[in-house]
């Protein structure tokens, strides 16, 4: 089988990780979140640290961008905090049992590079693809592959448009702010299920 695996908030704590970098930065939660709505998700951007860090600089909401993602690069010194409850024994799980693994995620590339690899969680993956935009235009090598294809993804809208433009395949959707962002009466798991699941 091949799994496709995606990072945030799927195996990544990403909601714990930004409340970690609201706190650096001394913004409430809840207004780094309307932050990121407004010059991000509005925009139909990618959410992008160091542009957030530009943006408030220019503000003035933070007096240096050189210090506050020095702090924040500082938490992936620890970042493993931020893998969900046996996030790590499900990809061994699959790798164990001889699937083949591959990491998919957007997100700006240097940024996602650094998260994958203060993670140490590259060896379970056989391919990992990060990208700027849309994953399901970016699997037509999947399209020829004869074996079984699994979609452990959070964002329904975005799992959906992937087993479309894969053709056959099944799907785990992870319970999430994004699990419900498109129609489906499938049920939602945590990333820990999958080891009673699989
Ligand atoms: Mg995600």
């Amino acid at each position: 089988m091949i799994v496709i695996f995606d990072l945030d908030r799927t195996i990544f704590d990403t909601e714990k990780f930004k409340e970690d970098i609201a706190k650096i930065l001394n913004i409430n939660i809840n207004q780094y979140n309307k932050d990121c709505e407004k010059y991000f998700t509005d925009k139909k951007k990618t959410y992008n640290l160091y542009e957030l860090l530009r943006i408030l600089k220019s503000e003035k909401r933070i007096s240096s961008i050189k210090n506050n993602s020095e702090k924040i690069e500082n938490l992936l010194k620890n970042s493993k905090r931020y893998l969900f409850p046996k996030a790590t024994e499900v990809l061994e799980k699959f790798k164990n049992r001889g699937d083949k693994l591959i990491l998919i995620s957007v997100g700006p590339l240097s940024w996602q590079k650094k998260k994958i690899n203060s993670l140490k969680i590259k060896n379970y993956f056989d391919r990992i693809i990060i990208l700027e935009k849309e994953k399901y235009k970016n699997l037509d090598f999947l399209k020829k592959e004869n074996d079984e294809i699994l979609i452990i993804n959070d964002n329904a809208g975005e799992t959906f448009d992937m087993k479309k433009a894969i053709g056959k395949c099944d799907v785990c959707l992870i319970c999430g702010p994004y699990s419900g962002n498109a129609k489906h009466n499938l049920k939602t798991y945590n990333i820990k299920d999958c080891l009673k699941l699989f």
